[in-house]
């Protein structure tokens, strides 16, 4: 991963804590930030578990690149808030996320999540830069007083949402129906059992179509008179675990409110353009599209990695015979899923000057 050349904020670089820095998306918090321009890693926090033991004593490591030097001989602490750091990514499971990233808020860090439980609180900014940078305002209605929490959306709904957003603003959409093929990284480590996964695919996970068929509906609503108004459309999802080890695909098949032909639907996703570019925020991909009219595009193992990780890749658009269109989509789900999302939140919230209003 390469990061856009970008001065750190002014004060140098963000110290900053990873709650849940063991887990799966934990590490990938870990890979991207220990190189971030902006944010320095001060402090790694994981369960009592792990907790006194060294990040490499305590992790089993599944990045591809090796444990950060500098970080492996640092001590994973619990997750109280007194750890160094002024913001707390959190790669929490769910089991525990919702009460400690309160803690944390209420104790002045901002907390930049990746787990659902405050996902559709109605206070709290659930986002996608590109999408709707504007709901971030909604941090100055919480109650904490010098902290907040922002929240990225589910590993299969970013990249859903990345592609429809052109085609709502341009055309309108009235009905989607998504089938995806999620990698077996989305599970969390160490995840489903290989006898379960190998030559198989598992046409369940838990909670996975519910979030599907309502987060695109806040992230693509309107922020209006101080509150979120969900997008007026249906969404139906299905979904799959499949042995990909990661990167995400979900077939899409939508009706637009508007006539529109295949033409005009391919050149809406080709031409659609950064919203972020002047920020110049560092995990923010030039080409948030990236856009094919190869019938074999996307594959997984291909193109994951378009962006750093960080673009989502859409094949070609073609008529359906149920609704208007049909395409695929593919994102890489720990990536612009998980940890990358978040990271590119906190680049905005800090490029907001949000984070230091919070404090004042
Ligand atoms: P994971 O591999 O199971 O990691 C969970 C992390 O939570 C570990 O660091 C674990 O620490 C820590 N933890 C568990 N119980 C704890 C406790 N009682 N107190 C403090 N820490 C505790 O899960 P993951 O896949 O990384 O997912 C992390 C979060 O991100 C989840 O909420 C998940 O839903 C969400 N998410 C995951 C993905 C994905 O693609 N994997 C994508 C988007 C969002 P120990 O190692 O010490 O047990």
């Amino acid at each position: 991963m390469r990061y856009r050349p970008s001065s750190p904020p002014d004060g140098g670089r963000i110290p900053v804590t990873i709650l849940g820095a063991t887990g799966a998306v934990g590490q990938r918090f870990v890979e991207r930030l220990a190189r971030h321009p902006w944010f320095r890693i001060a402090s790694l926090c994981a369960s009592n578990r792990s907790a006194g033991n060294t990040y490499q004593q305590a992790t089993d490591w599944i990045m591809d690149s090796p444990i950060p030097p500098n970080i492996a001989g640092m001590q994973v602490r619990e997750c109280t808030p007194d750890v160094p750091g002024s913001i707390a990514f959190s790669a929490l499971d769910s089991s525990v996320a919702g009460e400690l990233e309160e803690t944390f808020a209420e104790n002045g860090y901002a907390v930049v999540s990746n787990a659902r439980n405050h996902r559709m609180d109605p206070d709290v900014p659930l986002l996608i830069p590109e999408v709707n940078s504007d709901h971030l305002r909604i941090i100055r209605q919480q109650r904490y007083e010098a902290g907040c929490i922002i929240t990225n959306p589910n590993c299969s709904t970013v990249g859903i949402v990345m592609a429809l957003k052109p085609l709502l603003d341009k055309f309108g959409i009235e009905l989607v129906d998504v089938t995806t093929l999620q990698a077996a990284s989305g599970a969390g480590n160490p995840g489903v059992s290989s006898n379960r996964l190998i030559d198989n695919t598992i046409p369940t996970i838990d909670g996975e179509t519910a979030k599907i068929e309502t987060e695109p509906l806040k992230l693509l609503g309107e922020f209006r008179d101080g509150a979120i108004h969900p997008a007026d459309m249906r969404i139906s999802a299905q979904v799959n675990r499949v042995p990909v080890r990661d990167g995400h695909t979900a077939n899409i098949k939508l009706k637009l409110r508007a006539h529109a032909s295949p033409e005009d639907v391919r050149q809406a996703l080709e031409a659609y353009e950064s919203p972020l570019a002047s920020l110049n925020l560092p995990s923010a991909p030039g080409r948030p599209l990236r856009t094919s009219r190869d019938p074999s595009f996307p594959q997984p193992y291909f193109h994951r990695n378009a962006g750093g990780g960080m673009a989502v890749s859409v094949g070609p658009v073609t008529p359906c015979n149920v609704l208007d269109y049909k395409f695929a989509v593919l994102s890489h789900n720990t990536v612009r899923g998980a940890a990358g999302a978040a990271i590119l939140n906190a680049e905005l919230l800090v490029r907001s000057k949000l984070l230091s209003l919070l404090r004042q």
